[in-house]
């Protein structure tokens, strides 16, 4: 086990509309990229939100195992690569207990693995690979899970190279179990997505108050 702290955004325990299967979706916290009409602005900051030492994160993920029968984790943001070295301490570990890695990037894979902070071993970690920065003028609505067509994927293990859900289109996916409403997949309509995420700040505000 290890002491390593990742700075997280937010994560959703259970969906199935940000990559194959059921997964555990973990958005990190600071990108510096800022890519136009990038749809998670608010993730842009470096400051701490939610500081987590990687057991923590690791035994919510294996609890979402163990609950919700998750097949793997996708790791999206920000950028995760920021935070290479945390997460590789964490994918290694998914990856022992037969959990698929899935990693979302604003870099192209041919820099990151010229980089020495943990990139290359992080690429190493993944089943699936998307990279590339959002541009909003090639943005798309037909490729799943992916916002513009420039960015490209890569399947870096045999786990899923002949999925089919990769040919369907984009979805969008909001679960409320009675205590938490969560958001996840591609947001089709922004202003919608952004009314959601201000019902979700005042629930996160009041049970702060309470
Ligand atoms: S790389 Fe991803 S998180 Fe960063 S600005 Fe671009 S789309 Fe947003």
């Amino acid at each position: 086990m290890t002491s390593q702290m990742l700075n997280l955004a937010t994560w959703i325990h259970c969906t199935t509309a940000e990559g194959p299967g059921k997964r555990f979706a973990l958005w990190v916290q600071g990108c510096a990229i800022r890519c136009p009409g990038c749809c998670n602005p608010e993730m842009f900051s470096n400051a701490p939100k939610h500081l987590k030492p990687i057991d923590e994160v690791l035994n919510m993920i294996l609890t979402a195992k163990d609950e919700r029968d998750i097949e793997g984790v996708t790791i999206l943001g920000g950028e995760p690569f920021s935070q290479a070295r945390p997460l590789v301490a964490l994918t290694t570990q998914l990856k022992q207990h037969d959990l698929s890695v899935m990693v979302f990037t604003g870099f192209q894979r041919e820099e990151l693995e010229m980089r020495t902070d943990g990139e290359p071993e992080l690429i190493e970690q993944c089943d699936i690979l998307v990279d590339g920065p959002y541009i909003q003028e090639q943005h798309t609505q037909s490729r799943r899970w992916i916002g513009s067509e420039n960015q490209r994927v890569h399947f870096l293990t045999s786990r899923y190279q002949d999925t089919e859900d990769w040919e369907k289109p984009n979805t969008v996916e909001i679960t409320f179990d009675g205590k938490e409403l969560e958001i996840s997949g591609f947001p089709m309509w922004q202003k919608q997505i952004e009314a959601w995420k201000r019902v979700l700040q005042k629930r996160e505000e009041s049970q702060k108050k309470s």
